[in-house]
């Protein structure tokens, strides 16, 4: 199967900016899908590509939420959109863990447990730390540009809206089936 591994926050949902960093919603009243997701994740699932969401939620490590609230806005996302599935990151950077983006760990979990064909699909993420995690697995990137003040990698390719995102796919696949035929 092929997948498109999606970011949380700033992908599918608002990330709430303060200081020009990005912030996740705190609770399920505060979560408000960007425009054009919807319809572009249904054009997407459509051409036949899982969707997968991967998230860091280091709010749990830090005590400044709970696993059971990052959950609830987990199933509020897969009531509204037609996500196959969520894995997330609990632990902050001294944690040490494999799963925590820029690592690919949670690339490779859902590769494991969806028999994903990485070379294949793709990872859409707002901040370095998702390109960052794409490009050590070895897929290719697709930023949506905030301009957020914080570091840059560059990705293979670089968009401003959702609907940018959905285009750049559909125009990547139909070049491949043309180099099938
Ligand atoms: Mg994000
Ligand atoms: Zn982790």
């Amino acid at each position: 199967m092929k997948a498109i591994y999606l970011d949380r926050d700033g992908v599918l949902n608002q990330s709430i900016v303060r200081q020009g960093q990005p912030f996740p919603p705190q609770t399920v009243n505060e979560v408000a899908i960007l425009e054009g997701v919807r319809e572009g994740l249904i054009k997407l699932k459509k051409l036949g590509f899982l969707l997968i969401v991967i998230t860091n939620q280091p709010d749990i490590a830090r005590e400044k939420t709970t696993i059971e609230e990052v959950e609830k806005i987990n199933n509020s996302l897969k009531e509204k959109l037609p996500i196959d599935d969520i894995l997330f990151c609990p632990h902050d950077d001294k944690d040490n863990c494999d799963c925590r983006k820029p690592k690919p760990g949670l690339i490779f979990s859902a590769q494991k447990k969806w028999n994903i064909d990485l070379t294949n699909s793709f990872l859409v993420g707002d901040r370095w730390k998702d390109i960052e995690a794409g490009i050590n697995a070895g897929i290719k990137t697709i930023l949506i540009d905030y301009g957020y003040d914080e570091k840059y990698v560059e990705p293979n390719y670089s968009c401003h809206t959702f609907g940018e995102v959905t285009h750049v796919i559909e125009t990547e696949f139909s070049n491949n089936i043309n180099k099938k035929l």
